[in-house]
């Protein structure tokens, strides 16, 4: 096995990052991070697009030609084959991400349990599909794992109903195990945090005996997250089974504090972003020496840590394409680490967020906030669009 990329990495070549992308793809994607750096669109964007879709205002085939042509792979899996097509060509796998949101029935709850199978069938035996993912929230209902999380007793019809969501959660993880298709599973807020790290501890425990199925996401915005790894990485060692970790450093980070502020107690996210990123580089450091027992999904769209964790894999000698080291971004954000890694051998992937539009806004609202300007700063997408079009223009 080789254990050095074949080609030398660079993040500024836009040239590799976009070259799936015809004119028309670039000036549309131009486009729409302009529109999404201003902060006052993005502040006022999310209630009126909100109310025009509850009011049933036919606003559905605006926001598909734009944003979420931009961010998502279609409304379902079928839809999302050109995107899984377009990444191939550039060596970067898929993950279909069934981004509903919110939904509290249970007949929801066992209608996405199915779909998320769905997702794995259509992984299995396709090298392009290496990584499928799933939310606790997507088959369970919020307020049942937030009575658990703060250790509520749980009434008759509750237990049976957290009976229910166990049953599912391992529906899907043993269908991934059956099939060999590793799954990840998202991290979400704090407060429902403990008991989603629960189950993913149970079902790793049952399906990663034998090799990497099952990932638990890790936050590394929260000062307790770098102890996890190192608690989990212990349990997994004294019981036999891989340690999967699926890194970020964390999506609901105002909401997090704004709640700890509310209620009174102490806010669990660090206190700035440089120690976000630096537990978040531990994180990886950690991982990599115990790369044997520990399988990373680095999921960032930091160009330090991803660089960091190439030079990582160099210096303890790993194979650039090694199973138990992926990276990984979201469709339609960070080409230029996406496209360059796979291009210089390592294993990357993106998620491709998929379902129907109404249920994917909070998604794509969570992208636009990312995205907005900061201090009237062009964003980091922007910017490399500007700079290709540049580069195609000379
Ligand atoms: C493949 C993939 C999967 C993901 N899955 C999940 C998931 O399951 N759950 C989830 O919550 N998020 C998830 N995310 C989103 C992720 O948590 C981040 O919000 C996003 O990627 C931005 O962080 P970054 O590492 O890419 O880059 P950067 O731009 O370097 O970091 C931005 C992040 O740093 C942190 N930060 C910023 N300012 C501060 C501050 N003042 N103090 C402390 N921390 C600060 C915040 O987390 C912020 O999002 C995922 C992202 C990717 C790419």
């Amino acid at each position: 096995m080789e254990t050095s990329p074949k080609k030398p990495l660079n993040f500024d070549n836009t040239e590799i990052a976009f070259r799936n992308q015809s004119d028309a793809d670039l000036n549309a994607g131009y486009w729409l991070f302009k529109v999404i750096s201003s902060n006052f669109l993005t502040r006022v964007g999310p209630p009126i697009t909100n109310f025009f879709l509850n009011i049933g205002l036919p606003i559905k085939g605006i926001i598909k030609a734009t944003i979420f042509k931009h961010f998502c792979g279609g409304e379902t899996i079928a839809e999302c084959e050109k995107r899984i097509q377009q990444l191939a060509a550039g060596r970067v796998g898929t993950i279909l991400d069934y981004s509903v949101e919110g939904e509290e029935k249970e007949t929801v709850f066992d209608f996405t349990c199915e779909e998320i199978i769905r997702t794995i069938e259509r992984a299995d035996g396709d090298p392009r599909i290496p990584i499928t993912v799933f939310k606790v929230t997507g088959i369970a209902r919020f307020a049942l794992l937030e009575k658990l999380d703060a250790q509520q007793t749980l009434n008759d019809a509750e237990q049976a109903e957290f009976d229910r969501v166990k049953v599912r959660c391992e529906k899907i993880c043993r269908n991934a195990f059956e099939r060999k298709v590793p799954i990840m599973i998202d991290a979400e807020d704090s407060w429902i945090q403990d008991t989603i790290d629960q189950l993913a501890m149970d079902m790793m425990r049952k399906f990663n005996k034998n090799g990497i199925i099952v990932y638990n996401t890790y936050q590394m915005y929260r000062h307790d997250k770098l102890a996890s790894i190192k608690a989990d990485h212990e349990i997994a060692k004294a019981e036999g089974f891989i340690l999967g970790v699926k890194m970020v450093r964390g999506a609901y980070m105002e909401k997090e504090r704004e709640r700890a502020a509310a209620m009174g107690y102490p806010s669990p996210i660090q206190p700035d972003k440089a120690a976000s990123d630096k537990d978040y580089d531990e994180s990886l450091r950690y991982s990599m020496v115990n790369i044997n027992e520990i399988a990373i999904v680095c999921g960032t769209h930091n160009e330090t840590s991803c660089r960091l964790l190439t030079e990582l894999i160099d210096q303890y000698n790993v194979e650039y394409n090694h199973p138990h080291v992926y990276f990984a971004q979201l469709l339609g954000m960070s080409d230029n680490l996406s496209f360059n890694l796979s291009d210089a051998g390592y294993n990357v992937t993106k998620y491709v967020p998929y379902g129907p539009i109404k249920a994917v806004m909070p998604y794509l609202f969570r992208r636009a906030q990312e995205n907005t300007s900061i201090a009237g700063q062009t964003s980091r997408e922007l910017g490399l669009i500007i700079k290709e079009k540049k580069r195609r223009n000379a």
